[in-house]
């Protein structure tokens, strides 16, 4: 059984300095615990919500926005006994690690000599660790580094997307998903921002046809428009369950997936 804990459900720039939502990003509970996306106040969901981010074994970031990455050093801390018990892996898009077209190092090279191991992450490679098995996904976002995540498990596949605009590429790295957590950021597209609209997620959905999608990191106008609502169109839309995460939700994934909010 995998567990996931949605520790923040807030997306883009407003939505994360307003706090219309938390950011702390996706706790994923399986063979070993992985903290996928610790933007601001992560460490602080994290105790909120009764998770103990000392257990965290691997820490994935997807691209070098700050919502993505910022609580990723603290959690780093917390992950190595403060440094002084090298362990862990980090997982992280080139940006994040190498820097890259005017973006990041995001992890100060102090931080990530604290962890036992680290990978430059790129889309189609499979990276295992403790017995968890992913296959990094590729985006198309404005951190050109930027990559997403499918989790091969005994009882299926979760998907992980981050921020993307929709493309063809994209939707096919995640054909095989039991369970599709999408990235819904912004209302309407406007060309620069590469975020998924409700219209690019009830076509993604229809493509891929998971048991349940997920959506997640959603801006403010989505909060404010109703993320329920929303939901409910995209499930009448594309005859697919989904569910609008909020802060703190927790989802059981077995042979059922099981949603508690
Ligand atoms: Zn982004």
């Amino acid at each position: 059984m995998v567990q996931i804990v949605f520790l923040g459900t807030a997306g883009g720039r407003f939505a994360t300095f307003l706090q219309t939502r938390r950011t702390g990003g996706i706790l994923v509970k399986g063979d070993v615990q992985m903290h996928i996306d610790p933007g601001p106040g992560a460490l602080r969901a994290a105790w909120h919500f009764g998770e103990d981010p000392t257990n965290t074994r691997v820490i994935f970031v997807s691209h070098s926005h700050t919502e993505h990455y910022s609580d990723a050093e603290v959690m780093i801390e917390a992950m190595t006994d403060g440094g002084w018990n090298p362990r862990g892996t980090l997982l992280a898009a080139r940006s994040v690690i190498e820097g890259i077209d005017g973006m990041g190092p995001s992890i100060s090279r102090y931080h990530r000599g604290m962890v036992d191991s680290e990978s430059v992450v790129e889309p189609g490679l499979t990276y295992q660790v403790d017995g968890m098995e992913m296959v990094a996904t590729p985006t198309d976002h404005t951190d050109p580094s930027g990559v997403g995540l499918k989790l091969r498990t005994d009882s299926g596949v979760i998907s992980f997307v981050s921020d993307t605009a929709l493309s063809e590429e994209v939707i096919n790295a995640h054909s095989e998903a039991r369970l599709l957590i999408l990235n819904v950021t912004i209302v309407k597209d406007i060309g620069a921002a590469k975020h998924l609209t409700p219209e690019n997620a009830a076509e993604f959905i229809s493509a891929i046809k998971p048991e349940l999608a997920v959506i997640t990191h959603m801006g403010k106008h989505i909060i404010q428009d109703g993320p329920d609502e929303l939901a409910k169109m995209l499930a009448s839309r594309t005859g697919v369950p989904v569910v609008a995460a909020d802060d703190g939700m927790d989802l059981e994934f077995d042979d059922a997936i099981v949603v508690t909010r």
